[in-house]
């Protein structure tokens, strides 16, 4: 949406295919960072995106007993939040986004492409309803599982580098939990396993799970899996997993990276977690959607005449930005899933730490946090 919406500002036209039949509210929350967020003001949408924006004042560290083990709050969490920085629900980023294009582009709603044929100067898509589009560039902004990625470019087991965890998130009706404040989130991080809580707008809150594990998915249901992976948990757990059957928005995925070596093949080019997912691990991974949204069509505008070079310019100043991204998350992945009690031991010591306003600077440098702009 990001790529569309500033094709049109630039006076090229859209067109939008997308799998779901509706905009998906809800989603997860994230937190979006320098590069995005310079791309969201070069896109006018950094003020809607603000207004969205979520803005916890406290950060609570539940122990297993369900007591707070230590909480960031204030002048230190300021820090670590960043001035550039605006935490939003996944859905709301799409719905602005939405909202500014969908008077200007063409969307095809509950549609994914079939098939994908190319020629020197364009490519012939059929959608899986068989209506046909002829475009001068085919871009693969379809997440993860690309499936444009698998037409064009070859089998998502070529791509794919699995981090050795799964990560689960479902929104529940407040009530369930009502222990949790209005502008707090609070987690319990255990030996290979964590689960998140925030409170959302509309009585609502978004809850976020964790774990390490193998490849191979043992059980048929998200809620028979998170069981399995969180049984013996204290705090709220049992009672959110009580909730996942009846849960809005289930989301459930592995944790893992897209690694593509060139992220265009002739008149195809893929964008986002497509091209070189980076993982939640990083927490960059919609900053860098975005921020290549703007940049693949910037170039494509203003190198009309010659799309290799428009395509190579984008990969050029994107890859720079993904790839440090992408080892930052390998190695932390304990941050989130501690392996052993060891780490997660030296976790919490780095995040009382950063508790610390004077080394809560140093802490957001560690992360990977700050530094790249647009
Ligand atoms: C729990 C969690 C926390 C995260 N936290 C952060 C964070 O703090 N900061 C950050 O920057 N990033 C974060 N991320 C990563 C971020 O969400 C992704 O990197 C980002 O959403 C990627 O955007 P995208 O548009 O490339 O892909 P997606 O957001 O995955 O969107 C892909 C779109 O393509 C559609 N689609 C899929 N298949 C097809 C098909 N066959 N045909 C048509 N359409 C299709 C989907 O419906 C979807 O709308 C987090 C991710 C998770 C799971």
């Amino acid at each position: 949406m990001s790529l569309a919406l500033r094709l049109c500002q630039r006076g090229l036209k859209p067109v939008i295919i997308e799998h779901s039949p509706t905009l998906r509210d809800g989603g997860y929350m994230l937190g979006l960072s320098d590069p995005g967020y310079d791309a969201a003001e070069r896109m006018g949408v950094a003020e809607a995106l603000g207004a969205a924006q979520y803005m916890p004042r406290r950060i609570a560290h539940i122990g297993a007993d369900g007591r707070t083990k230590f909480a960031l709050q204030g002048r230190s969490l300021d820090i670590l939040a960043g001035e550039r920085q605006l935490n939003l629900m996944r859905g709301d980023i799409e719905r602005i986004l939405y909202e500014r294009l969908r008077d200007d582009a063409e969307f095809h709603f509950g549609a994914s492409v079939a098939t994908l044929d190319q020629a020197a100067d364009g490519v012939r898509v059929r959608l899986d309803d068989a209506t046909v589009i002829e475009a001068d560039l085919a871009v693969g902004a379809d997440g993860l599982h690309s499936n444009l990625r698998a037409l064009a470019f070859g089998p998502e087991e070529r791509f794919i580098r699995f981090l050795g965890a799964r990560v689960a998130a479902f929104i529940l009706d407040r009530s369930a939990v009502p222990a949790i404040g209005e502008d707090e989130t609070a987690s319990l991080t255990e030996v290979g396993r964590a689960i998140g809580l925030a409170a959302i707008r509309g009585g609502r809150l978004v809850a976020f799970f964790i774990y390490r594990t193998g490849r191979e998915r043992r059980f048929e249901t998200v809620e028979a899996e998170l069981k399995h992976a969180f049984a013996g948990a204290g705090w709220h757990v049992p009672t959110l997993l009580d909730h996942v059957r009846v849960a809005d928005s289930v989301y459930f995925d592995e944790v893992a990276q897209a690694v593509v070596p060139r992220w265009s093949y002739g008149r195809a080019v893929l964008l986002g977690d497509a091209a070189a997912a980076v993982s939640l691990i990083a927490g960059k991974g919609a900053t860098l959607a975005m921020a290549g949204g703007l940049v693949l069509a910037d170039a494509l505008a203003d190198q009309p005449a010659d799309m290799p070079a428009a395509l190579a310019r984008f990969e050029a100043k994107l890859r720079p930005m993904t790839e440090p991204a992408q080892a930052m998350a390998r190695r932390n992945v304990g941050l989130f899933a501690p392996s052993n009690r060891l780490q997660l031991v030296a976790r919490d010591f780095g995040l009382r730490l950063a508790g610390l306003p004077l080394l809560a600077r140093l802490a957001k440098r560690f992360l990977n946090r700050e530094g790249e702009r647009l």
